[in-house]
């Protein structure tokens, strides 16, 4: 059984009878031959249909937001601004992607000869619970913009969020099954990555969960975009602005209650302002209330998932034996639930799992920094790298240190990392590989055809 379970109370959400091998096939088969028509469809007629899926989206989305907060514990405010970034996302390709897949005229010997960009088919999505519309809408709103169909194999907690998202694309008026939920646990995805009518697959998740699909696509040579887990590092320079910087990571540090792949994990300070920023940095975590995600004023739910909190703590336990320094919270907080409270380690060095690994969680290390040139090592000191942020009040240097000395797909001078539709999204390293959104997104999954007449 497919579980959701509400992370406030540990109460069952929702129990979903896992699809069978067959009537899975016979869903792929169903995506592949509504493709067969989907693909011939005009770029005007694709765009209207994602602009009615945008205000389908908005309608919906207090109903949205509660869905998310009982599944996975968002708090309600967080999830309606994920619906809206969700509309915001289908209103982009809904006015870009015509633009982007555009033929490219190239001179060369032949009469004529230009770049084509042609679907490539069903295309499978493998999904994570933290953002469980908006990592879904990044993929889906550019693969059906493309031509292309999707199918959804959606984290095991979050199948409530799957199957309102194959409701919304009916209403908003697709053709049947241009986009369909398979209800499947991770260990059946081998089995529909293998099905020859899927073409290529993408997933967002644990950078031990992409090495496996990627290696099962690799065997079959079918092309993945890999959006993995991530440590950022934001670096706060001494002449940087401390009252915005600490108010800037804190913001990033708590986002979904620190389950986020570009959330800031780590906090490098140069030693001649680490004091200061730091007592700004833990009188604002402390300021955050946690508490039930159903209520408005609450900024830090619970955790998604209860085995997912306690493996946090150990992480933090582990970091403390190690020799960190627990500031601010750090503790299992009574009941069945999966609350974790905000939390500052100090005195985090290499060989600290606070240093060396992924805090999925609203826990913050502090490492601090001789100064610039130790700050950008530490920073690039990860297996990881998926975004990263500087903080100086010298335009000019931080643009240099975030443009041509971080390690990282995405990297911001004072301001938190947000994807956003316009910019390409995505990592390097163990961060993964390829791009979503923007122009680059689009062309993940066409077939880039060159043109050629004599
Ligand atoms: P996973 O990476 O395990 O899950 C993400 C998605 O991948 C889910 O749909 C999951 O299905 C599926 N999946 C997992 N393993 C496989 C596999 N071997 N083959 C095919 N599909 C698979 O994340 P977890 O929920 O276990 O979270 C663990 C850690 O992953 C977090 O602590 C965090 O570090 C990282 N993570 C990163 C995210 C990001 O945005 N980059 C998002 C979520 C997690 P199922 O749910 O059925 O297991």
């Amino acid at each position: 059984m497919l579980l959701s379970i509400n992370p406030s109370n540990a109460k069952i959400v929702a129990k979903h009878k896992p699809y069978t091998k067959l009537y899975t096939q016979s869903i792929v088969q169903q995506v592949d031959t509504a493709w067969s028509k989907w693909r011939l469809t005009s770029h005007q007629e694709r765009s209207e249909l994602l602009l009615s899926m945008a205000k389908k989206l908005v309608d919906s989305k207090n109903k949205l937001a509660e869905l998310m907060g009982t599944e996975m514990g968002k708090p309600i405010k967080q999830g309606i601004a994920e619906i809206e970034k969700c509309a915001a996302v289908c209103e982009y390709y809904y006015q870009n992607a015509a633009g982007f897949l555009q033929e490219q005229d190239i001179k060369t010997d032949g009469s004529k000869s230009y770049v084509s960009f042609q679907p490539i088919g069903v295309v499978l999505a493998v999904m994570p619970w933290n953002f469980p519309f908006w990592q879904v809408f990044r993929f889906l709103a550019p693969a059906l913009a493309a031509g292309n169909c999707g199918l959804l194999k959606h984290a095991s907690n979050v199948m409530g969020c799957a199957l309102a998202i194959e409701d919304i694309v009916k209403q908003a008026g697709f053709p049947d099954n241009v986009f369909r939920a398979l209800l499947l646990d991770s260990a059946s995805v081998n089995d529909v990555i293998a099905n020859p009518l899927v073409k290529a697959l993408t997933l967002t998740g644990s950078t031990n969960a992409g090495k496996k699909v990627a290696e099962k696509a690799g065997s079959l040579l079918k092309k993945t975009v890999l959006e993995l887990g991530g440590s950022d590092a934001y670096i706060v320079l001494e002449d940087a602005d401390l009252e915005h910087a600490a108010e800037t990571c804190v913001n990033s540090r708590l986002i979904n209650a620190g389950q986020s792949c570009i959330a800031a994990k780590r906090f490098v300070v140069v030693e001649r302002i680490e004091k200061e920023f730091t007592r700004l940095f833990v009188e604002k975590m402390k300021a955050k209330v946690m508490g039930d995600p159903m209520v408005e004023g609450t900024d830090v739910g619970p955790m998604a998932r209860a085995d997912l909190r306690d493996e946090l703590h150990e992480q933090v336990d582990h970091s403390v034996t190690k020799g960190a320094k627990c500031l601010l919270g750090g503790y299992v907080p009574e009941g069945k639930n999966a609350f974790y409270p905000p939390t500052v380690l100090t005195n985090v060095k290499k060989g600290m799992p606070a240093y060396d690994e992924e805090l999925f969680g609203p826990v913050a290390a502090i490492i601090s920094a001789k100064d610039e040139a130790d700050a950008i090592r530490i920073a690039n000191d990860s297996v990881f790298g998926l975004g990263g942020a500087v903080f100086t009040q010298d335009k000019e240097r931080g643009e240099l240190i975030a443009a041509t000395q971080m390690e990282a797909g995405s990297c911001f001078v004072n301001g938190l990392v947000k994807s956003d539709p316009r910019l390409p999204f995505g990592g390097i390293k163990e961060s993964g590989y390829g791009r979503e959104l923007g122009m680059f997104g689009i062309h993940e999954f066409v077939n880039i055809k060159s043109v050629w007449i004599a």
